[in-house]
This record gives C-alpha cells, structure tokens and sequence, in this order.
C-alpha cells in the first residue's frame, strides 16, 4: 500500500506548482544524485533575440522573411524568435513541404524557393559551405536556393532562477550537474560557467543526448538516480531515459509533458530542488 504521506507529499507539491504523476517517482527523486539540464528554454529563457544579420547575396530583410517562412511550423523557441524579429503576418499558403530537422533546423519551400534554416551541420549535410562569423550567440544560417544567402545571430539569456536553482540542488545532495545541449561549444561553456555546472556537453542530438545519459547512468551504476530536466520536443526520448524525467510545462512541448514524471508547471528550474526535498521529508515520516 502507498503511505499516506506520499499523497501529502504530491498534494503539497501540486499546489506549489510540481506536478508529480505518480508515488512511485518521490523515492525515485529522493535519491537524486546526477541532475541532467538541457540548456534552450530549461536553464536559459529560450527568448531569442536577433542581433546581427549577416548577408551575402540577398538583402537583410529578405534573408530574415524567408528564415521565417521556413520556420513557420516550427514552435521551437529559435523559430519563435525568428517570426517575432519579422514581426509581420505569415501567410502559410506561400511555405511547403516543410520538413524540420530535430536539433538542427529546418528546411522548406518557400514561394517556390528551396530554403534552409539552421546550423552548420545542416549547411554541411546539403553541401553548402557557411561562412564563418565571428559574433557570440547562437548562428542561424540560411541558405537559399541552394546557396549559402547568410545568417543571423541571435541569443538567449540565462534564466535569472537557474544560478539559485543548481546552488540548491547542491544542498539538496546533488553531487553532480550536467548540461546537455544541442547548441554550440562557446555558447554552452559560457552558460555552464556562468552557472558553475560540474560538466558541458554541447553540439548534441536527440540521440547523442540519449546515449550520454546512458553513459552517466552507467557510471553511477544504481547508486543513486539521474534526473534529467528538459522542455523540447527533442527532450522527449531522453527524459523517458533517465530514472526521472522533469519537463517545464508552461512553455515546453506536449510530447516533453507527456514524457516526463514530473512536470514544473511555471517553468522555474529551482522546483527541481524543491521537488526533491518534498519527496525526501516525505521518505523521512515513512521510514
Ligand atoms: P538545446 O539542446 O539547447 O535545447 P536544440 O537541440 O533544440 O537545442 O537545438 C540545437 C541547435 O540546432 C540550435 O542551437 C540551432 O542551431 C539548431 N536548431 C534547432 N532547431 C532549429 C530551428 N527550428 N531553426 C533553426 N535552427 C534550429
Ligand atoms: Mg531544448
């Protein structure tokens, strides 16, 4: 039977804004030992802002409509950032086929325009060759018609709450943190720096995130458990992965909610920290 304490514990939780999906995750969470981030949207506010655009051939304007066209089925917080830089009415009628590249970006046809949208890897994978820049931030690059037109550089801001949020994880008995992150060395280290994270690991896939939690996993070897915290659509198959998985709710993807054992609804990473200490003291009055 459930000690009565558990339903205390994730009634408590639920009002504070920690929804807990089932008894069976507070002792999963009370052993917490590894707390896995990912970085867009989780630890930084995943509200980009456009801060230079960078051009070839086609004007700025241009390069900056048909990246949001491309990107206009998108929800990730990239996309999201693009449109509002644009800032005018997309008219879908003129985007098709639109195919999006999980960790990478997108590709489309737009008013009859093959376009591509994203990282160097994509630009690599079409054989297009990106022009290196030298600006900080998160690079989108943009090719049309097969040819490389420019990019944008945009970037994302550390979460006020995220600093606070791994100093508590530590007091909670976290020995270790970790940022898994599909975006670019510099950009990771720097947040992972600015947060004092144990380890970084940036440029990844889906399942590159997916294989270096089971590298993690192995290496605490049932001792204690793994939590990982994310948001994304491309969160989903590695927080179904981990010993917990925690999705933020309010901004995050249905398919990283429906994935996840314990959802934050407000998006606030220090209820990581909160979550574990409820599902301690409630292990604490049972045993
Ligand atoms: P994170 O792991 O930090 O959440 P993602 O895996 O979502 O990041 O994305 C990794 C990288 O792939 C981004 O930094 C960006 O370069 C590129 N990317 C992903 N989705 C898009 C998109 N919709 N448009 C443009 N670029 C994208
Ligand atoms: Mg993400």
């Amino acid at each position: 039977s459930i000690p009565l304490s558990f339903f205390a514990g994730i009634g408590g939780a639920g009002r504070g804004g920690i929804l807990i999906k089932g008894s069976n995750y507070l002792e999963t969470l009370a052993k917490t030992e590894v707390a896995v981030f990912d970085k867009t949207g989780t630890l930084t506010a995943g509200t980009f802002e456009v801060k230079a655009l960078h051009h070839t051939t086609l004007e700025e304007e241009k390069i900056l409509e048909f990246a949001a066209l491309a990107e206009c089925a998108s929800s990730h917080p990239i996309s999201r950032s693009l449109q509002k830089a644009y800032g005018k009415v997309i008219d879908a009628k003129r985007v098709k086929d639109i195919k999006e590249l999980s960790g990478n970006g997108v590709q489309a046809v737009v008013d009859g325009i093959p376009v591509a949208v994203g990282n160097e890897k994509l630009m690599q994978s079409l054989g297009i060759k990106a022009i290196a820049c030298s600006s900080i931030g998160t690079i989108i690059h943009v090719a049309i018609r097969h040819a490389y037109a420019g990019h944008i550089v945009i970037s994302d801001t550390i979460k006020v709450e995220s600093k606070m949020a791994i100093d508590a994880l530590k007091q909670a008995g976290v020995k270790k943190t970790v940022m898994l992150t599909g975006d670019i060395r510099p950009v990771a280290e720097e947040t992972a720096r600015v947060l004092a994270l144990d380890e970084v690991y940036s440029e990844l896939l889906p399942e590159d995130k997916v294989r270096k939690v089971e590298d993690l996993l192995q290496h605490i070897n049932g001792k204690g458990k793994l939590a990982f915290v994310g948001d994304g659509i491309n969160d989903a198959p590695v927080l179904s992965r981990a010993d917990i998985g925690i999705a933020m709710g309010a901004m995050g993807s249905d398919a990283a909610i429906e994935a996840a054992d314990v959802v934050l609804m407000d998006d606030d990473p220090r209820k990581v920290a909160s979550a574990i200490n409820i599902a301690k003291k409630c292990l604490r009055i049972v045993y």
